[in-house]
């Protein structure tokens, strides 16, 4: 075969998409476009971009920002753990690397949240490094070109997937060699209906040849999903409403939410230990409703139970009572956002 790289790179056009971190070489900003789109459509990510630069235009001011704003800005975006690393790895660069951005792909993959595809990413993309991408786009098209049925999601297959695309890297234009590679898996050879009959590789590729376009890249295990069961109270009187800050190591750490109960199986109101704890004597509730969120690994199921109160009762102070004008200030769960909005009216 003609060298991968060169059939690559010649189909590539670097200028067919004016995304703004594509016009940098800031390692900076490269590390928080490559954050935010990870699992997010570039559509829905580059405003989250923008107004990181904006208010954060350097390491040093996200490392000094609290937590909370970080949060905050990211709103929306999902898989929070990825704004708590961000802020980690700045603090992280202003502590061992003087606030100015690690040079080498060892020291960059050693920060806070960064494994080797986002090293790789940002090496290449702001250093020239000769480091391959290997992201689910490159795993598609190698798969696929040279007809590996290696489940990619096992130790030998990420292993010998990550051999394969570091020798076939252009050493001299690593960064091009890595833009094209994952423009031309989201372009061209796409997971559904890829583009064959425009493609560079339809004489060679094994995966057109023996009709297994379906079938590559294939994968061992099938992702089971959890069901999760919220139940939300939503405690408000004329003027305060109560919210709590997540702090336990599951999904949303950092981000504030009602008053909670978590049940697996059937819940009854009679058995809730926060309606006996705030005395609830009510068999009913001013109102009720239901969202449904899907993450990755889990179905998110939110129920909401509005209690109007003449006066709020006194809570540990973990619970924060918040006045309602000021409840948007806080970052929620997308699931509790929804609420918001078809509730907030009627709340303040
Ligand atoms: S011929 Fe089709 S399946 Fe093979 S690499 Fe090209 S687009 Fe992908």
């Amino acid at each position: 075969m003609k060298s991968f790289s060169k059939k690559l790179v010649e189909w590539y056009n670097p200028t067919s998409r004016n995304l703004p971190w594509k016009q940098t070489n800031d390692a900076y900003k490269i590390w928080l476009s490559e954050i935010i789109l990870q699992q997010t459509r570039v559509e829905q990510g580059t405003p989250y971009y923008l107004a990181f630069i904006k208010k954060y235009p350097t390491v040093k001011k996200l490392a000094n920002a609290p937590l909370d704003d970080v949060l905050k800005l990211w709103e929306g975006l999902g898989y929070y753990s990825r704004a708590r690393n961000l802020h980690v790895a700045a603090q992280q660069i202003l502590e061992i690397h003087q606030g100015k951005f690690p040079e080498t792909y060892a020291d960059i993959v050693a920060l806070k949240g960064i494994g080797n595809y986002t090293a790789a990413a940002i090496a290449s993309f702001a250093y020239n490094l000769p480091h391959a991408v290997v992201d689910g786009n490159v795993f598609r098209v190698l798969s696929r070109v040279f007809g590996i049925e290696t489940p990619i999601d096992s130790t030998d297959g990420k292993k010998q997937f990550a051999q394969l695309a570091q020798q076939l890297l252009d050493k001299k234009k690593p960064s091009i060699h890595n833009q094209a590679i994952m423009h031309f898996g989201a372009l061209v050879c796409k997971p559904q209906n890829p583009l064959c009959e425009q493609c560079p590789f339809s004489s060679e590729c094994k995966a057109l040849e023996l009709n297994k376009i379906n079938i590559l890249p294939v994968k061992a295990k099938k992702l089971i999903k959890s069901e999760r069961h919220f139940h939300y109270f939503v405690l408000f009187d004329s003027k305060n409403i109560y919210i709590k800050q997540r702090t336990e190591n599951d999904i949303w750490k950092g981000l504030f939410e009602f008053p909670v109960e978590e049940v697996v199986g059937q819940w009854s109101m009679f058995d809730s230990k926060f309606l006996q704890k705030i005395n609830y004597r009510q068999s009913s509730f001013d109102h009720c409703l239901s969202y449904k969120q899907t993450l990755s690994h889990q179905y998110i199921n939110g129920h909401f139970y509005e209690i109007r109160l003449s006066k709020l009762p006194k809570l540990e102070k973990s619970y924060l009572k918040i006045e309602k004008k000021n409840i948007l200030n806080f970052a929620f769960p997308k699931i509790i956002r929804t609420y918001l909005e078809d509730r907030l009216n009627f709340l303040t």
